[in-house]
Parts: structure tokens; C-alpha cells; sequence
């Protein structure tokens, strides 16, 4: 048996992307469901949860969601740098708490969440427009019929691909880390290892969440190494080399694996009765693999524009198109510039990193927080580039200008 619902929006993904349009479009009067493939919100983790409290902040996620960070600890191989600030700027989530807690705010507007059930495919009328979403639940097959469908599948991208709108990353990160007990932990410093000790392609990082619990993981970029991060993860546990020495006793408590695009946003993200939003549109900074603040944000601003064009009968992609175009202006130079830089990292070889970390510390707290936070725009870059008083983050600057490398063509989506 077929069973069919009638919804203004349907969203394909219950991470941060999908819970964040689903409050907005509610709020603003739309019928929302918001469909997930697994049994809770929130059930797998596939992101370590660092973000930024500021915007913890403005996004209303109570602040004992998280452990704040002031202390920024980077080792390379030979090397090892302390960035401090007076008061804390980094937050580690408690994930899963803030996922509810996004569900929550998007139920409480309205929408509803079907959980375990998960979407195979965009629906099409006989003119091979896109008109709902095909899924299966436990129990029968469904047809989510709706006006507009905002495509919030993370990595995956399962309506953009399946209108033909998108092909698969082919630039990603894959991750593994453990959650974990440990004997010794500082709870306001982060630490992250660069250099083939640590990742081939990539970094190391350990995440405190306070009282002795952490999540130490590794990143490792694809396509240039076939290493496998789970592999490597349980090699660093082995092998422990500094910090993770300083650990004492590392006890797993929850493996968390995942996968993020790593190419900058999409070249289109809109189509006919279609958004992308969140790792499905490529909204992430790639130097650091923070996606949480955006998929958040632009999940906002997507059920927001999601809203306005069913209350207009419009759901075409010209109405749609200012949500790609303010994307584009506030992020894309910005994610473009983080992509310069990490072009320049995977270059590096240990001796090099040894030296970047010097660069890195020569720059003030306030202008390593932007550029760990990729949150330089032009103007910024321009004036690093020609004024800083250090010769080496001039350089760096005016690596990240002069880079020939273009965000659009790297895509080729
Ligand atoms: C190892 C790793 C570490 C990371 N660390 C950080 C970090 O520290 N800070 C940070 O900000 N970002 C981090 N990120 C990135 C961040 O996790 C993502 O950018 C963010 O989760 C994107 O949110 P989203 O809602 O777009 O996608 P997701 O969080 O991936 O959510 C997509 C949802 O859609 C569901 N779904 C997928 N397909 C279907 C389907 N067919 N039917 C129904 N449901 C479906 C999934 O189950 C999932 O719940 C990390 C990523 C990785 C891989």
C-alpha cells in the first residue's frame, strides 16, 4: 500500500540544515515535514560539533549545550603553538542535545518530523516537474506530495541528485573519532596535529567536553589519500604521539564517522521547486570542516525564502534564486579563500608545517579567530596582504589573493 500526504514544504534530512528550514517555513504558516531515515534526531554523529559561541548564541542554544574553548593548541611534528584568548570563543557541542533541541524548536512551529523513513527518490508529474519525494517507512511506501522540496540530505544530496541538479562530491573529508573518557583533560583547550604524523591529508584534533570527556578524531582529505580514517584513528591510539600521550587512559565511549564535501557551495542551488541547503549545497569551510553554523543559518534563510515563494505561487527557480545569490555573496569568497588556503596545506610537507605553525603564531588573537573561522573577505585579505606588519602573513595573504585556483571551476558540479 501506497500511502500519500499533502505538505506546502517537504524536507529531506533532519540534521541541522533541514530542523533550521523546517522552523522557519512553520513559523511563517506553511504545512512542513521534515523526513529522517533514522530512528531519532540526532542518532548518528557524524561531526565533532565545534562552533563558534557567538553564534551558539544567536541561534538560541542554551549554553550548557556546550564546553567553551579559549585555549587553541596546534603541534606539527616539531612544532607546537599556543593561541589564548581572554575569554572563550570555540564551543564543543553536546550534539545530539542540540539537534533536539533545533527538532523541538521546528515541532513547536509546527512541523511535523517522520522519522525512520527514508527518501528514495524526487517525484515528477507527466511534464517531469519535480512535485514530492518517494520514501519508505517501516511499515509501507510513501508519496510526500508538496509544493517546493528543500533538499537538507547532507553529503548525499539525494533530490539534487535525482533531478540531475547535482553529481556526487568528488572533494570530501572523511572523519573518525572516538568520544571518550580520559584520565587528564584541560577542558578549555583545544588541541589540533598537523603533518603526515598525524593525517597524510589532513589533521588530528582532540575536543574537550569537560569532565574527562573528549572527542579525538582525524580528518583525512579525499581524493588525495586513500587512507582510511578509522584505520588511522585507531594507528594514533596505538602509536599516541604528542598530545594524545598527555591523555592518560583513552577509554571509547561512541565512534562517530562521517563525510563532508569539500569542493566550496554548488554552482547552482536552486532549480525549479527545489532548494539545497547545508552539506548538500556545499555550505561548509573547508579548512577546518565547520559546517554546523552555516547548515544552521542558510537552513533559516531557505525555509524563510521556501515560505515566501508558496505564499506567492511562485516556486520557480528565478523566485527562488535571491537565496543562491546572498549565499553566494556572504560565504562564496569567503569558502573560496579557505579553499586557497587549504590547497597550500596539502602541499606541505613536515618541515614545511613546522614553519606554518610559526606563521600562524604570529598572527594576533583576533585575526587567527577569522582565519580559522574563514570569516576574511576580501577587504580583509587585501589589507593582510599589503599592511600586516609581519612579512610572513603578508605572504600568506598574498598567496590567498594572487591563488589562480577558482572555486567554480574546482567544482565541476
Ligand atoms: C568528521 C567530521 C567532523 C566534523 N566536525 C565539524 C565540527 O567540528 N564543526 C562543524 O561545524 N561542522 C563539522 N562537520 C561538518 C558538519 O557536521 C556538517 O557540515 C553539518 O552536519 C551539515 O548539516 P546538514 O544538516 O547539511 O547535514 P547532516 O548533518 O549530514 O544531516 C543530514 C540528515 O539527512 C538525513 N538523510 C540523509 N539521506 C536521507 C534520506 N535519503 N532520507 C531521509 N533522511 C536522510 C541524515 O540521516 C541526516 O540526519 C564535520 C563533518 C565531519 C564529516
Amino acid at each position: 500500500m501506497t500511502r500519500i500526504y499533502d505538505y506546502d514544504i517537504v524536507i529531506v534530512g533532519g540534521g541541522p540544515a533541514g530542523l533550521s528550514a523546517g522552523w522557519t517555513a512553520a513559523k511563517r504558516g506553511m504545512s512542513v515535514a521534515i523526513i529522517e531515515r533514522e530512528e531519532a534526531i540526532g542518532q548518528t554523529i557524524r561531526t565533532s560539533g565545534v562552533t563558534w559561541i557567538e553564534d551558539a548564541k544567536s541561534f538560541g542554544i542554551p549554553d550548557d549545550y556546550y564546553n567553551k574553548i579559549k585555549n587553541y593548541a596546534f603541534y606539527s611534528p616539531n612544532n607546537y603553538i599556543l593561541k589564548s584568548s581572554s575569554k572563550p570563543h570555540a564551543a564543543v557541542l553536546d550534539v545530539r542535545k542540540t539537534y533536539q533541541f533545533l527538532a523541538y524548536q521546528a515541532a513547536s512551529a509546527g512541523a511535523n518530523i517522520f522519522l525512520k523513513t527514508n527518501v528514495i527518490e524526487g517525484s515528477k508529474d507527466e511534464k517531469g516537474k519535480l512535485v514530492g519525494v518517494r520514501a519508505t517507512s517501516m511499515k509501507e511506501d510513501l508519496i510526500f506530495r508538496s509544493k517546493l522540496i528543500i533538499d537538507a540530505s547532507g553529503f548525499y544530496s539525494i533530490i539534487g541528485k535525482s533531478v540531475g541538479m547535482v553529481s556526487q562530491w568528488r572533494r570530501f573529508g572523511a572523519g573518525a573519532e572516538y568520544e571518550a573518557y580520559v584520565d587528564k583533560t584541560d577542558s578549555d583547550t583545544w588541541h589540533l596535529m598537523v603533518g603526515h604524523k598525524y593525517s597524510p591529508a589532513g589533521y588530528a584534533w582532540i575536543f574537550p567536553l569537560g569532565d574527562n570527556r573528549v572527542r579525538i578524531g582525524v580528518g583525512i582529505g579525499k581524493p588525495e589519500s586513500q587512507a582510511d580514517a578509522t584505520q588511522r584513528l585507531l594507528e594514533l591510539l596505538e602509536s599516541k604521539p604528542k598530545p594524545i600521550d598527555q591523555l592518560g587512559r583513552i577509554v571509547p565511549i561512541e565512534f562517530h564517522y562521517g563525510l563532508i564535501p569539500n569542493e566550496g557551495l554548488r554552482s547552482s542551488l536552486v532549480h525549479d521547486n527545489l532548494i539545497l541547503v547545508g552539506d548538500a549545497a556545499g555550505q561548509a569551510n573547508p579548512l577546518v570542516l565547520e559546517g554546523i553554523r552555516y547548515a544552521i543559518e542558510f537552513g533559516r534563510r531557505a525555509g524563510a525564502i521556501g515560505a515566501q515563494a508558496v505564499i506567492k505561487g511562485d516556486t520557480s527557480r528565478e523566485f527562488l534564486k535571491p537565496y543562491e545569490d546572498s549565499t553566494k555573496k556572504d560565504v562564496g569568497s569567503k569558502i573560496g579563500a579557505a579553499i586557497k588556503v587549504q590547497y597550500r596545506w596539502l602541499g606541505l610537507d613536515d618541515d614545511q608545517w613546522d614553519k606554518e605553525l610559526e606563521i600562524i603564531n604570529e598572527l594576533s588573537i583576533e585575526e587567527f579567530l577569522d582565519f580559522v573561522k574563514a570569516d576574511f573577505g576580501m577587504s580583509n585579505i587585501i589589507r593582510m596582504a599589503t599592511h600586516h606588519p609581519k612579512f610572513a602573513i603578508r605572504q600568506l595573504f598574498d598567496m590567498i589573493k594572487n591563488s589562480r585556483i577558482d572555486l567554480y571551476h574546482i567544482q565541476g558540479n
